[in-house]
């Protein structure tokens, strides 16, 4: 059942670890699918804005492309019509009578300027060609008008076996061979040379332009393989094609109409091409220049592909240094958490892992359970420490530490606070369970041993247990009530373990020595200290012969009694001020009595144990003494029973001292302790003074008590010890002391401690009658 380490703990603490393990798992996971999105985000927009900017720069070239492309149609047209022109000129130069001269020159002349036939027609329409074989020409409408506005003109041929060519126009001015009237040249030139000029280059082969009219009408067609090589018509063709967002078909026509550049993307037998539209500013032509729009895509595409892998890099490096600082983190809170709640020195937990634990167990708890903290400490520590050293400390605390974690089972847990300094959150059913508990832990201690002869060092623990009752208190404020209950621990509760369950009167006790504590020193420099007087009466003839001071506080509160700032001042320390306060009042009041010549008696004063640890306490007394200079024999000093105990050496010294110097000193309390008989060997008292326990009501009837107290008065007689018999409040109590044979009573039965005053006018009353 008992498990071994404190490390152990409740399963539920493991499943809130891996709770928070889970959370911390997704909130990384979370984080780094928001970086994704956000980068991806800006990735995408960025790459669409590029995306729209590639394409209009393509877009441009596309169209600094077509413009040098016009220029070139342009330079080949005007080159044909003037090399007409020439032909002409020849014509008009000289007088030429025969056809077959003018055949001769066409031949030369259509060797010269690259055409592929040149013809010269009349006014029917019949030709004259250079290979010398008459055809005839129909005149078009639009021919016959350029014949009569004697302008040149240029249009498709189609000839009858499929080929076309472009014809030039010239209107001759005048030439009459055979009764002929020529009236114009026509010069046909191979379209073929036209479709290279027309092939678009810059795009790789895949641009191509095509020439048209304002309305459409196809003038000279791309041969190129993704051109569209059907319908008459482009306008017609292209009204009946998808066309791109943000481009329409009217703005097109509209354009043609107004000699407008432009632009339009369209998608024709699932191929998206872009086309830029400019006049060619001959007749009303227009080029359009075309390419399919993967051509422009594939440099926006790549740079896309391109843009994408960058910010996929960067994504994917930017998680990774993510993950790794994540880890980094975790390692470094481990390492913290190591740090701050592992204890070097005894290998178990801190305090601030107690803290972080401890509300949790609670939480946790069953209904029916109830848990108690532990505050531990070991004795004398300190002593130890020196004694072992440094080391040697170190190692008993791991040896308490582990003794102290024997004893814990699930749902326990431990850790060192401080120094020697323990807490422990135990679960409690019953003060016998705890009891057994620590009884077990203590056993461990007693085991504990140290050095090559493996010395016991005999270590013992006291243990303060505050009960949890509301756990909702903070870790603090349990700890300290577990600490009140150990600091409260009862001297004599017990030889093997001591432990001491807290309640709420020690609290106030606490409190209420806290503020004793803050007044004391002030009230001993205001004198709220005053010293009564009690009478001590001899039997004999029943005369006040001593006195005993008793010191009261008497404050803004009125009179407080010694038994409850006695033992606070004991604990720290002052009550050697105090003692020696007193004893200079009842010095000086001696002194007075003297002076004044009243009755003198012996006056008691008390000297607490806490003197005896003060070096050479006693020459303050001696000094006061010889001030006020007061025949010692009127000076008693009372030393309590366990006074003995603790300096049985240093007290004989002083007793020695206090007698050399003529003084007398007295046991208080005998009896009250065990070996009270023994004592007597080690300290040469003068006087006995009875415990007041062996007159209290309880004790009155009991005759073994009042055994006791003959058989101390006669061995005290034996040995010429005096006695006083203190606490005696009933008359059958003095018969009983006078038919002993006790010297003096000091008790109610006579009076109770009194103002000095009163005291002085009660020794005159009561003396006067002897
Ligand atoms: P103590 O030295 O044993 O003093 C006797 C106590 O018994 C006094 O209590 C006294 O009032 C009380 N007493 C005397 N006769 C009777 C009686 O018939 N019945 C009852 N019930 N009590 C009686 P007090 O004055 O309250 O003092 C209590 C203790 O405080 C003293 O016990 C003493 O140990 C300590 N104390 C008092 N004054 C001083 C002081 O100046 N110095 C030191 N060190 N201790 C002092
Ligand atoms: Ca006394
Ligand atoms: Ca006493």
């Amino acid at each position: 059942m008992y498990i071994k380490k404190n490390m152990r703990f409740h399963l539920k603490k493991e499943n809130f670890h891996k709770l928070n393990g889970l959370k911390m798992f997704y909130s990384l996971i979370v984080a780094i699918l928001a970086c994704i999105l956000i980068i991806g985000t800006f990735s995408c927009l960025y790459l669409k804005k590029m995306q729209e900017v590639v394409k209009s720069d393509s877009i441009n070239y596309l169209q600094e492309v077509s413009k040098q492309v016009n220029i070139n149609v342009k330079n080949m047209i005007t080159m044909n019509v003037s090399a007409l022109e020439t032909v002409n000129q020849i014509f008009q130069s000289q007088k030429y009578s025969t056809i077959e001269q003018v055949m001769e020159i066409l031949v030369q002349e259509k060797k010269r300027w690259g055409f592929s036939q040149i013809s010269i027609v009349d006014e029917q329409g019949k030709g004259c060609c250079n290979n010398g074989i008459e055809t005839y020409i129909g005149l078009k409408d639009n021919l016959q008008k350029d014949i009569d506005t004697k302008e040149y003109s240029i249009f498709p041929v189609i000839h009858a076996n499929g080929k076309s060519d472009i014809a030039f126009v010239c209107p001759i001015k005048e030439l009459n061979i055979e009764n002929k009237k020529f009236k114009m040249i026509i010069g046909t030139y191979d379209i073929e040379n036209l479709n290279s000029i027309l092939s678009l280059k810059a795009f790789e082969g895949n641009g191509y332009a095509h020439i048209i009219n304002k309305d459409g009408t196809v003038m000279i067609r791309s041969n190129h393989p993704l051109a569209e090589q059907k319908g008459e018509n482009l306008v017609r063709i292209l009204s009946m094609q998808k066309i791109d967002k943000g481009n329409s078909i009217e703005q097109f026509v509209n354009d043609l109409r107004n000699n407008r550049t432009g632009f339009i993307g369209y998608t024709m037998n699932g191929i998206h091409k872009y086309m830029t539209y400019i006049p060619v500013e001959i007749q009303d032509w227009y080029l359009l220049s075309i390419v399919p729009a993967f051509v422009v895509d594939t440099k926006s595409n790549e740079l896309f592909k391109m843009t994408a892998l960058i910010c996929f890099s960067v994504t994917f490096i930017f998680c990774i240094i993510f993950v790794i600082a994540w880890n980094l983190q975790l390692l470094n809170k481990k390492k913290l958490e190591q740090i701050a709640y592992e204890d070097d020195i005894t290998d178990g937990k801190t305090q601030g892992w107690f803290e972080q634990n401890f509300q949790e167990i609670l939480f946790n708890k069953l209904p029916h359970e109830t848990y108690c903290m532990i505050y531990a400490n070991v004795q004398k520590f300190k002593l130890i420490n020196d004694r072992e050293g440094r080391k040697g400390g170190d190692r008993l605390l791991r040896e308490v530490n582990e003794a102290l974690s024997s004893i814990l089972m699930i749902g326990e847990i431990m850790c060192r606070l401080s120094a020697d300094h323990f807490a422990l959150l135990l679960k409690y059913n019953t003060e016998e369970n705890l009891k057994d508990r620590l009884k077990k832990a203590q056993l461990y201690l007693n085991s504990i041993a140290v050095g090559a002869n493996q010395k016991k060092l005999g270590v013992k623990m006291t243990f303060g247990v505050y009960i949890i009752k509301s756990p909702n208190l903070d870790l603090t404020t349990m700890l300290d009530r577990a600490n009140i209950a150990r600091i409260n621990i009862i001297k004599s509760s017990g030889k093997d373990m001591v432990y001491r369950i807290y309640d709420d009167t020690m609290r106030y006790k606490m409190l209420r020595e806290k503020e004793l504590e803050e007044k004391m020193m002030e009230a001993l420099d205001r004198k709220e200290f005053v010293v009564y007087l009690q009478p001590k009466v001899e039997l004999t003839n029943e005369t006040v012969i001593a006195a005993e001071a008793l010191v009261r506080w008497k404050g803004e509160e009125g009179i407080i009694f010694p038994d409850e700032f006695i033992p606070l001042f004991e604990k720290n320390g002052f009550i050697a001020q105090l003692d020696l306060y007193v004893f200079e009042i009842v010095c000086c009041l001696l002194r007075k009595w003297i002076e004044e010549e009243k009755p003198i008696v012996t006056i008691s004063v008390n000297l607490s144990k806490v003197n005896l640890e003060i070096p050479n306490f006693f020459q303050h007394y001696e000094a006061i003494l010889k001030r006020e200079k007061v025949p010692p024999e009127y000076i008693e000093f009372e030393f309590t029973e366990t006074t003995v105990y603790d300096n049985t050496e240093t007290l004989a010294e002083t007793i020695d001292y206090i007698h050399s110097i003529g003084c007398v000193c007295s046991m208080d309390d005998f009896g009250s302790s065990y070996s009270s008989l023994n004592l007597l060997k080690d300290v040469d008292v003068d006087i006995l003074k009875l415990d007041k326990a062996f007159f209290r009501e309880t004790a009155r009837l009991n005759h073994r008590d009042l055994d006791i107290v003959e058989g101390i008065v006669e061995m005290a007689k034996k040995i010429h010890l005096k006695t006083v018999a203190e606490g005696v409040e009933q008359a059958e109590q003095i018969e009983f002391l006078k038919k002993i044979k006790c010297d003096m009573v000091q008790g109610f039965y006579y009076a109770k401690p009194m103002p000095i005053e009163n005291f002085e006018t009660f020794i005159l009353e009561y003396n006067k009658n002897k």
